[in-house]
């Protein structure tokens, strides 16, 4: 291929190498010895070969509308060929009289069969019929189209190579143990294809079980090369991080332990302690993920945690992302502390100048035991003596470079413990967060009922507003939520305008109380909002998606929610957690407008189906595709080309199995059978490092 076209597949698809062309996989395959007539085009066809005689060429219009248009004959009927682009390139190419075989997508133009950018090739009729038992398509840009360069030319470039292509060249990356798997199906034991037999086959297969098969093995190279990957950066990680050791359980952590906890801790509370404990007196630095779902309790063992830290001598800080969540936390665990000789201090940012010195006073000299706050925390002012944990509630407010400043408060980088949100489904946790420890905590305290959850149209509001009085007469609270995004954010504060007033006409005073939390108020005024709900001074609770983080109020029992359509599954099963957090049975109710789309249909009977934060995590990653979930992580690790972490997952686990084994037995990739896994992986450039959450 000459320099032009080189520089042409640099720029428009990234191929640089022999390598990068042979990662260009075909998206289908084509029987191309198939020539289809002009007639059997309907409007459901998609792409389509067919050939004829070319019977006119014209060049029209001018500037933007300038457009060359070919007509097709076949003995069937006439198709129109239109190119906007390459025009030049197709004039000499297209003589009016000669045969083509004309391959592209088809549509319709006032009713009459179209291909706009079709590849064209002069016909032989002795050509097609080839070797290939199928050809394959690649996906190709616009302008590669047009310079003669479409989904087919490419693939005559990846035939030529393929063709110079050695065994040798494509050498085995797998170890001989790996090779050999449980074939899913039976469980009996099966072999990879090779990898050079891999890459003929998915190109130019020769049998479908084979193309299967090159599937298979490309999709399991790629998880498993990423899972060795994370696998070599956690345990590098643990082997040469430093970190501070708690190397005691003492007198305040069974003091509270025995006189104020006050509840049991459930199993996965016990077992994530275990895990905090261990990482923490190890000498290494901790930085584990804790995903728990909505109530599981996770603020007990953060404080805990911190207790731990005290005991051994060290601060801790509890930063959370919002002004009332860190108050709340400050709140509650100021109450649990309060029989304790521990100091506790809050640092937000509408901290009091005067306060505030104090706090970082007491935080520099070490007189403060633990300091809860929000991203108030990170700033450069802020010193502690000697801070030996640091806990971020809700992680996914928070962006990976301002939790890195966290590190920076002490000589030796503090334990780091960020708590999530909302679970993340497991596939998703191997892939993205595989190089990282992280807990699980699957279990919700006892006694809790299941919230009810139904979804109601808008036209039955008024059996709505009945419920909610109904609930507030038996002495409960509800909340209304009212989506606010920013795209809308004009129209939205509108129609939460407008939901306020009605609710007004609903709710009279002074029988009924309203409060309301929106992001357009001054953080006084919400804040004050939001406490007289707290002290039940309000029975309703209006707000925006401001509240859809850690608040707690366990005596709200209604939630409900405005245009829930608007909304994705994780935020709705926020929402939703903010009620049954005491021992009444709760619910959830989901407004919406009649007319609603597929996905939203799909999201709204996954909430009312089921109360398992993990189970929704799971549902949403199939809903809405990895791109789009990886919480502050970037999702470059999840940029598989071939294998998907939804429909591939069974596959996913037995990479990481594999994976695992290979790492248990040879943490360094130092043995003989590794030898071609280890020069592989050192040849793979340019891939996203990560080490830490923080
Ligand atoms: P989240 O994991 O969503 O942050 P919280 O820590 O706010 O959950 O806990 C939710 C509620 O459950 C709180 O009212 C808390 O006191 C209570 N709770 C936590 N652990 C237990 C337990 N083991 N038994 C009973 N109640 C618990
Ligand atoms: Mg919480």
């Amino acid at each position: 291929m000459g320099p032009y076209r080189a520089e042409l597949l640099k720029k428009e698809l990234g191929i640089f190498t022999f390598n990068d062309l042979l990662d260009l996989f075909p998206y289908r395959h084509l029987d191309r010895t198939k020539v289809n007539l002009i007639r059997e085009i309907t409007p459901d066809t998609e792409y389509i070969q067919v050939a004829g005689r070319i019977t006119s060429v014209e060049v029209l219009g001018e500037g933007r509308s300038r457009r060359m248009v070919a007509e097709l004959r076949d003995s069937s009927g006439v198709l129109e060929l239109v190119w906007f682009q390459g025009i030049s390139g197709m004039q000499k190419l297209l003589q009016a009289g000669s045969d083509y075989l004309v391959f592209g997508r088809t549509g319709f133009f006032q009713g009459n069969p179209q291909i706009t950018h079709a590849e064209v090739e002069l016909y032989e009729k002795e050509k097609p019929g080839g070797q290939a038992f199928l050809e394959p398509i690649y996906p190709a840009t616009e302008k590669l189209k047009s310079k003669g360069m479409g989904g087919r030319q490419l693939g005559k470039f990846t035939l030529v190579l393929l063709g110079l292509l050695k065994e040798k060249d494509l050498p085995e990356n797998l170890p001989d143990p790996v090779l050999i798997y449980p074939d899913p199906a039976t469980g009996q034991s099966r072999k990879f294809l090779s990898r050079y037999e891999a890459y003929q086959q998915i190109h130019f297969p020769t049998h479908p079980d084979l193309f299967r098969q090159a599937v298979f093995r490309l999709k399991f190279e790629e998880f498993f090369i990423a899972q060795l990957r994370l696998g070599l950066i956690k345990s590098r990680r643990h082997r040469s991080s430093r970190g501070v050791v708690f190397a005691q359980v003492g007198k305040l952590f069974n003091q509270f332990y025995t006189q104020y906890l006050p509840f049991e801790l459930t199993g996965a509370q016990k077992r994530v302690l275990k895990e905090i404990r261990r990482d923490t007196g190890s000498g290494r630095q901790m930085n584990r993920l804790l995903q728990g779902d909505v109530g599981s309790g996770k603020t007990i063992v953060a404080l805990l945690a911190m207790l731990l830290a005290i005991d051994n001598g060290f601060q801790a800080c509890l930063m959370a992302p919002t002004e009332i969540l860190a108050r709340q936390h400050y709140e509650g665990i100021s109450r649990l502390l309060k029989e304790m000789p521990l100091e506790v201090r809050l640092l937000t940012g509408s901290s009091k100048s005067k306060q505030r010195k104090e706090v970082l006073a007491a935080a520099a000299d070490g007189s403060l035991h633990i300091l809860i706050g929000t991203h108030a925390l990170l700033e450069e002012s802020v010193k502690f003596h000697q801070l030996g944990l640091a806990i971020v509630d809700e992680q996914h407010r928070f962006g990976v470079a301002q939790r890195a400043r966290l590190w920076e408060k002490a000589v030796i980088p503090p334990h780091v413990l960020v708590m999530t949100a909302t679970p993340i489904p497991r596939t998703l946790a191997m892939t993205a967060y595989g190089d990282l420890d992280y807990s699980i905590m699957d279990e919700l305290p006892p006694g809790r009922q299941p919230i009810a959850t139904v979804h109601r149209f808008e036209d039955r509001r008024p059996q709505v507003m009945d419920f909610i009085r109904h609930e507030v007469a038996k002495g409960r609270q509800a909340y209304i939520i009212f989506p606010l995004i920013e795209e809308s954010e004009t129209m939205d504060y509108e129609y939460l305008e407008r939901g306020y007033e009605n609710l007004k006409a609903w709710f009279p005073e002074p029988k009924y109380w309203i409060s309301r939390v929106d992001g357009r108020q001054k953080q006084a005024e919400r804040d004050t909002n939001m406490q007289r709900f707290v002290t039940k001074d309000t029975q309703i609770m209006v707000a925006t998606t401001v509240i859809e983080v850690g608040v707690n109020v366990p005596n709200a029992t209604v939630m409900v929610i405005e245009s829930a359509e608007k909304f994705g599954l994780s935020q709705l099963h926020q929402l939703r957690g903010r009620v049954g957090r005491g021992q009444e049975k709760s619910f959830c109710i989901l407004l919406t407008s009649p007319r609603l789309n597929k996905e939203a249909r799909d999201r709204l009977n996954t909430l009312c189906a089921t109360n398992d934060g993990f189970k929704i995590a799971e549902k949403d990653l199939e809903i809405r595709g990895p791109g789009d979930i990886g919480g502050t992580r970037q999702s470059g690790m999840l940029n598989f080309k071939l294998a998907n972490i939804v429909q591939d997952r069974d596959l996913l686990e037995l990479a990481r199995e594999m994976a695992e084994r290979v790492l248990e037995k040879d943490p360094d990739l130092t043995m003989e059978e590794n030898r071609g896994l280890k020069s592989f992986l050192q040849g793979q450039h340019g891939k996203t490092q990560w080490s830490k959450i923080s």
